[in-house]
């Protein structure tokens, strides 16, 4: 099956619910126009190399989105053109996005990364401290914070990655009681994008389902 008709059924699939943001890391740029001739926009990336040189060649309408783990020293190659930061988990990196933001005379839409899985690796924000950070945050005034971002355990306990939603769900639900620009909740991939949904995910990150799985 084609690139195209994989993104056809999946939008299908997620109707009105839910946004698909295409997963291209590690994809060619021959295989990023094989979805963007068929209208799609949006594209995640999750290093910046690799983000920088693919807008670099690629028509300028399509929408980056910033996806993993960002390092301070970098903000400044993707500030200028970068549509939503998904991975914002610690005052530092806002603290850098906030000033290139400055630089470029914009103000930048960012997800906060929550740390629900209870897996070592992964990036983000412990959930208990997050009304802290967000009350941190406001003295930034370039950033807007406009929902939040998690990466569920990697296993096949769907109980396990449901609990997790719903957790993604209460904090959400509770966030944008207090802030109305909180409209953004970005969980589910390949493996679990429809129970992401159900779970009140508005917004989906999805590579090997489109393009195949990834060698590394
Ligand atoms: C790679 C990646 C995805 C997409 O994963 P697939 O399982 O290929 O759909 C989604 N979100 C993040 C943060 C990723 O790094």
């Amino acid at each position: 099956m084609s690139i195209k008709n994989r993104i056809s059924i999946i939008n299908g699939e997620i109707k009105d619910n839910a946004e698909l943001i295409v997963v291209s890391k590690t994809r060619s740029v021959e295989e990023i126009v094989q979805a963007y001739d068929q209208g799609h926009k949006k594209f995640g990336e999750n290093r910046v190399h690799e983000i920088v040189e693919k807008h670099n060649i690629l028509p300028k309408d399509i929408e980056w989105h910033m996806i993993g783990h960002l390092q301070k020293n970098k903000v400044k190659y993707i500030s200028e053109f970068i549509s939503l930061i998904h991975s914002l988990d610690r005052l530092s990196l806002a603290k850098e996005i906030d000033k290139n933001a400055e630089k470029q005379n914009r103000s930048l839409d960012c997800l906060i990364q929550i740390k629900i899985s209870k897996e070592e690796t992964k990036y983000g924000l412990n959930p208990i401290e997050l009304d802290s950070f967000y009350n941190d945050l406001k003295e930034f005034k370039n950033i807007k914070i406009v929902g939040l971002m998690a990466m569920a355990t990697f296993t096949n306990d769907q109980d396990l990655i449901a609990e997790e939603f719903k957790e993604m769900k209460r904090l959400f639900k509770k966030m944008k009681t207090i802030n109305s620009n909180f409209k953004i909740l970005s969980i589910g991939m390949s493996d679990d994008y429809k129970l992401a949904i159900k779970n009140g995910s508005n917004m989906i990150r999805v590579g090997s389902k489109i393009f195949g799985k990834r060698n590394y």
